[in-house]
């Protein structure tokens, strides 16, 4: 970067630093994008006209909610609850909603802006959109998690629509959780309309949604190998997470031959040398979506190493998926990895990587796939679903699955055009500039509005 580039990402991260004090993610979410960002708008200035950079980065609008509810003792609860509609401009407001004892107005700003870019990322008509409640589902009966979605559905109602923004999953929101909030959101305005996505099958969700995020990240992982002449057969792989995401990318590992050695949860990671196979991993989902144990009971079924508190990445391994949350790789851990011999680092969760870690990756010279390409496939069939519940009708998994590896596709492609570096491809800047002509593109048509 030149130095007068540099010069102007320090001033305009100085500013976005006043204007958004003491928040850290979305300050890094940003600086990541702005720093392939101002570079290639300086010869753009339409683009600097319609001020495009900074009013990506201010979010249309932030609403900020009580959520009372009652728990099992009859106590009165009182948690918060926030949506951040980020961009409309190329669609509905879209993004999922996430409920964990650390969600923060900076954490789902950080989210809503990256899911942005993402989004106008997969091609679809949508919008950027985050929220959630700092309500830690852990422990919660049933009844306590259903009382809770509907509180937080019974306010969130009044800003969503599926015209207007459509929210889906996200960490501790899975499909009961959806369910909960959709059956709220009906009951309040009467009217049975694709507001939610990640519905169940039988009331308006889409087939491969479930899996559609991890398959997603498996698929551009593959289309990163072959671009580079690799495969991924044979190849052993660290998945940390044992959620939604990380499952579905095991799955469809262990189905294109790859070789799954280790997976965690916020406890601790198991370290399987010969491979977690498909049965194993069907015990892993049942353990984690109906008994919601923890991973450890998974150690002493099957006699697995089992590291307590310990993230997977000091593991030797080819390639590495993280798959749980955000800065889940230090610095010293992307050293680790590339240290150990990784070729690839693809990022099923949103923002796993510090950014110095990010540039470990590219100075060493190893595949990375950043997050906002690489987990786009769950927003893309939560698109997909949107267009199936206006048209009523639904489309097979064989010609959902199809939708899900073209997206992909592209998206890789997409990459690779915006992303050379001399004779490498830089997979973030790719889908930086990519996801960013799309959105300011739109926002420069609309005018200053
Ligand atoms: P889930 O709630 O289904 O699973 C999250 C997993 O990560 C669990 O295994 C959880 O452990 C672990 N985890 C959560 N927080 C921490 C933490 N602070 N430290 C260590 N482990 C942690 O969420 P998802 O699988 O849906 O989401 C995972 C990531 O993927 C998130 O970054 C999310 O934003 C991103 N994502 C999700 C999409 C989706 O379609 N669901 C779409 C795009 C991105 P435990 O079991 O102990 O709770």
């Amino acid at each position: 970067m030149l130095a007068t580039d540099q010069d102007r990402l320090n001033c305009f991260m100085h500013g976005l630093k006043r204007r958004n004090p003491h928040q850290p993610q979305f300050h890094q979410a940003v600086y990541e994008v702005a720093m392939d960002i101002i570079p290639f708008i300086q010869d753009r200035p339409i683009y600097q006209r319609h001020r495009v950079i900074e009013r990506l980065t201010e979010p249309d609008r932030i609403v900020i909610f009580r959520v009372n509810w009652e728990d099992d003792q009859g106590n009165f609860r009182a948690n918060r609850g926030y949506r951040i509609q980020q961009s409309n401009a190329i669609g509905p407001y879209k993004g999922g909603i996430r409920f964990h004892k650390e969600v923060s107005l900076d954490t789902l700003k950080f989210l809503a802006f990256e899911q942005t870019l993402k989004n106008a990322l997969t091609g679809l008509p949508m919008g950027g959109a985050k929220g959630g409640a700092n309500f830690n589902p852990k422990g919660k009966s049933e009844g306590e998690v259903m009382c809770f979605c509907q509180r937080f559905m019974a306010v969130l109602a009044h800003h969503i629509g599926p015209n207007t923004d459509i929210p889906a999953g996200d960490i501790g929101v899975g499909a009961r959780e959806v369910s909960y909030m959709f059956g709220q959101y009906k009951h309040m305005v009467n009217q049975f309309t694709g507001a939610l996505t990640g519905k169940g099958l039988s009331y308006g969700g889409s087939l491969i949604r479930t899996e559609a995020t991890g398959y997603g990240a498996v698929y551009l992982l593959e289309n990163m190998l072959k671009h580079h002449g690799h495969e991924l057969e044979g190849r052993t792989v660290l998945v940390s997470g044992s959620g939604n995401v990380a499952q579905y990318t095991v799955e469809k590992l262990i189905e294109l031959g790859g070789k799954v050695i280790a997976m965690s949860d916020s406890s601790g990671t198991i370290h399987e040398p010969g491979g977690i196979t498909a049965e194993k991993l069907e015990w892993i989902k049942e353990l984690k979506n109906i008994r919601r144990g923890r991973l450890e009971e998974y150690a002493e079924e099957f006699q697995a190493n089992y590291y307590p508190q310990k993230r997977p990445w000091q593991i030797p391994c080819d390639i590495a998926i993280p798959c749980a949350t955000q800065n889940e790789i230090s610095s010293e851990d992307a050293k680790t990895l590339i240290a150990n011999g990784c070729m690839a680092v693809v990022e099923g969760a949103n923002m796993p990587t510090v950014q110095e870690g990010i540039n470990a990756y590219l100075a060493a010279g190893i595949l990375y796939g950043p997050s906002k390409a690489a987990n786009a496939g769950g927003v893309a069939v939560s698109g997909l679903e949107m267009t199936q519940n206006s048209m009523r009708l639904s489309w097979s998994r064989n010609d959902l699955d199809q939708k899900l590896h073209s997206i992909m596709h592209n998206i890789h492609e997409q990459c690779v055009e915006y992303g050379q570096d001399g004779d490498d491809i830089n997979y973030r800047k790719g889908a930086n500039i990519a996801g960013f002509i799309r959105v300011a593109d739109a926002l420069v048509a609309c005018g200053n509005i």
